[in-house]
């Protein structure tokens, strides 16, 4: 007997039918005698609609009042999601976020949870009724809805199972696991086994969309076992016990032959990366400062970062890449800082990609970037800036390339499954 969260994303609830089988899954689970809670999405496109209606209602709508309609989505579900399992005999009930209750920060729309009261839910576990929380959602310290930001979902699941102390965090999404590359992209992609921590929450913030990254930050703290697998699976197919999918564990936890097989884990690809120049800065101390700290200042998260080498006359020019969905406010916010920054010409190109090998075998093998550089440049791919960690790196290429890039450094990489065509 187990004690674990199931979580089901937006497809998975995607109306009656498959709530249905969603409740199906999870009566499946409760009924090899597991203590079952279920964190449920918002049908898929629902919320993208709720937020669709407060930009409708006004283009500066409230952030608290955004919380209150975007929230609604996963209420339906979770309240559906409790009836369809009644009808099928079980003993479940609803647990909103203000009923527990889940604690968040007071930033409306994007809010961090700081404590879940796990007591009550617990003991509804142990009597033997399924609990069924709606993601995304907690309530403020002035006892306000707040929501978790797009995707919270999983966040909420983490840390609903942390809160219960459970044993394991079934993610039930529409991919049946965490591949070695996009599967639509790279037919030879495989599916992994196991996952560490650390490669996951690069993979997830460097464009891998299976989790929210915050989910998987949480997990490590946390040290909550999550399991990635799909809810689209026959009537009457075995249980997730029997049907693995990607196990998300800590590196002690991993075999080291897993580990020390495998030099990359995983590669993923980002399109929404724009790159920014500036021609002609200053080269003398200061300089740098000037361009980053206006663009910390509207928030706006930079990514990778170079310095040419300097031209002659005490100038160098500076480029880096921010998110495109940034773009128009980074133009704004350098041309505004032109005069105390002193550039000669601000150029921007949203035509690029994100390319990162991750794996935590980089940490014990060399050679790994050069494998990547030659790769790419015997197909003739150009690279224009590169960043590294410890367990990744990062390359930006021409957008066109990326489906190439992808399929080369897959074989380069020795990840092509054996059997795929
Ligand atoms: N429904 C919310 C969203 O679409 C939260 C989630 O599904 O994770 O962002
Ligand atoms: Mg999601």
């Amino acid at each position: 007997m187990a004690r674990i969260v199931m979580k089901f994303g937006g497809t998975s609830m995607a109306g009656i039918e498959r709530i249905r089988r969603v409740a199906q899954i999870v009566k499946q689970q409760a009924d090899g005698g597991n203590e079952v809670a279920v964190v449920v999405s918002a049908m898929a496109g629902d919320t993208d609609r709720l937020v669709n209606f407060c930009r409708e209602a006004s283009s500066l709508y409230d952030a608290a009042e955004y919380d209150v309609v975007v929230a609604s989505g996963e209420q339906v579900t979770s309240g559906l999601l409790a009836i369809a399992l009644q009808s099928l005999g079980a003993r479940a009930r609803s647990w909103l976020g203000w009923q527990m209750p889940i604690r968040t920060i007071e930033a409306h729309s994007k809010a961090r949870i700081e404590t879940i009261d796990g007591e009550a839910l617990t003991a509804a576990m142990q009597s033997g009724e399924i609990a069924i929380i709606p993601g995304f959602q907690g309530i403020s310290k002035a006892g306000r809805i707040t929501t978790l930001g797009r995707g919270g979902s999983d966040t909420s699941a983490v840390g609903i199972a942390a809160a219960v102390k459970a044993d394991r965090c079934d993610i039930y999404t529409d991919v049946d696991g965490v591949y070695t590359t996009d599967p639509r992209i790279v037919t030879k992609a495989r599916k992994l086994k196991t996952v560490t921590f650390e490669e996951m929450l690069e993979l997830a913030s460097v464009g891998a969309k299976v989790l929210q990254t915050r989910s998987v930050g949480l997990a490590m703290k946390e040290g909550v076992r999550i399991q990635v697998l799909s809810s689209f699976t026959e009537e009457g197919a075995p249980c997730a016990d029997e049907l693995p999918g990607t196990m998300i564990i800590s590196e002690d936890e991993m075999e080291t032959d897993d580990m020390e097989s495998q030099l990359i884990t995983g590669i993923a690809h980002d399109k929404n990366e724009s790159k920014i120049t500036l021609t002609r800065v200053p080269d003398k101390p200061g300089a740098v400062a000037n361009i980053f700290e206006p663009l910390a200042e509207a928030a706006i998260n930079v990514d990778m970062i170079i310095q040419n080498v300097g031209r002659e006359k005490g100038e160098t020019d500076v480029t880096f890449t921010a998110p495109t969905s940034d773009l128009d406010r980074t133009m704004q916010v350098l041309a505004d800082a032109q005069p105390d920054i002193g550039y000669n010409r601000l150029i921007s190109d949203s035509n690029v990609a994100k390319i990162s090998v991750v794996g935590v075998g980089m940490k014990s093998h060399a050679g790994i970037a050069s494998t990547m550089f030659k790769a790419l440049a015997e197909r003739g791919v150009n690279i224009q800036a590169i960043t590294t960690s410890e367990i990744k790196v990062s390359v930006l290429i021409e957008e066109d390339y990326t489906e190439l890039a992808l399929r080369v450094l897959h074989t380069a990489y020795g990840l092509d499954a054996e059997d795929a065509a």
